[in-house]
């Protein structure tokens, strides 16, 4: 099969090429540096540019797509905010619009979002695909990137499915990759509270589900990707403290927090407590449903 992928330069995306290649699929990677590709993700890796994805002659079997400029490492100011909705709302837009001028007509587009859908759930209910978002620019941003991929349907006739992701584990990048540095120096410690929850998934399992919603043709909609075990950021704390061996007595209060990252920093401060109840529905086994046993596998 030939899929096409966005971002599939990045911590997941990578992950996921290098899954499809072992099982002999061929790939190739929207990017804004095709140059760069192959030397990242080594040989037997094609790559385009965004607007020369309709000069693309081959089928397109399915497409992935999960480009979007980084959520928290910087403050959220006005022209920040811009570019997380460009790199991912039109990004999307003009991926599908590309996509119809090369007359493709991939079977299935799965596409990118977040648990940032839900926003800032203070309380410690379990959310899943139906619960009530609390209105914010993460959940403004997620569903309007949900309702770009959905355009999919309309004019490619592909099954879409959303991927509400929550915080990735895996070794080498994402979420951990920041946190670690001070818990290694014995420095770690719960976010303000420790109350917030935080749904979070090993990698590994992130590719899976990603490949079992590619292969399961009924699958379609909206999807939780998330471990179905969240923990509040007082019991992640513990744990990654204890996998790490290290104390994690200190606290990281809010208003520093707040300081550096400014409105971002609602993401580590407030959490949601997500369920991913339709992919467990679907049939989808966890290899990593534990944390602790996740952040062994990681560490
Ligand atoms: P990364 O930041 O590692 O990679 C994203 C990719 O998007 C990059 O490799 C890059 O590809 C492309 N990209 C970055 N900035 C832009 C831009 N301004 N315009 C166009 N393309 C851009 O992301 P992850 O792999 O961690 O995540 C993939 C998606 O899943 C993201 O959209 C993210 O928001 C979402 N997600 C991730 C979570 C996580 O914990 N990792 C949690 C929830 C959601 P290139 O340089 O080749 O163009």
């Amino acid at each position: 099969m030939h899929y096409l992928m966005t971002g599939g330069t990045g911590f997941i995306g990578s992950r996921l090429v290098h899954s499809l290649l072992e099982d002999n699929h061929k790939v190739t990677v929207v990017s804004r540096s095709p140059e760069k590709v192959m030397g990242l993700l080594g040989p037997g890796v094609n790559a385009v540019s965004l607007n020369d994805v309709n000069l693309i002659k081959e089928p397109i079997d399915g497409v992935i797509n999960l480009a979007g400029e980084p959520i928290v490492d910087k403050r959220w100011n006005a022209q920040r905010k811009k570019l997380l909705r460009e790199s991912r709302i039109d990004f999307t837009e003009q991926l599908i619009e590309q996509l119809v001028m090369a007359d493709a007509r991939p079977a299935f587009f799965i596409s990118g979002s977040a648990i940032g859908f839900y926003g800032s759930h203070e309380g410690g209910a379990p959310l899943n695909e139906k619960s009530n978002p609390v209105i914010g620019f993460t959940h403004d941003l997620c569903r309007d990137w949900e309702a770009a991929a959905l355009e999919a349907q309309k004019r490619l006739g592909s099954r879409v499915c959303l991927l509400r992701t929550g915080v990735v584990l895996g070794a080498g990048g994402g979420a951990l990759a920041k946190m670690l540095p001070p818990f290694k120096f014995g420095l770690g410690g719960a976010i303000g509270s420790g109350e917030q929850w935080m749904s979070w998934i090993h990698l590994e399992d992130e590719v899976a589900a990603i490949r079992f919603l590619m292969v399961h043709e009924t699958l379609v909609g909206v999807f939780n990707v998330t471990s179905p075990n969240a923990v509040t950021n007082k019991v992640f704390t513990k744990t990654l403290g204890a996998v790490l061996d290290k104390p994690t007595w200190l606290t990281v209060p809010e208003f520093m927090l707040s300081l550096m990252l400014g409105e971002a920093s609602e993401l580590l401060v407030k959490g949601q407590r997500v369920y991913p109840a339709c992919l467990l529905d679907a049939g989808f086994e966890f290899t990593y449903p534990g944390l602790e046993e996740a952040l062994h596998s990681v560490l």
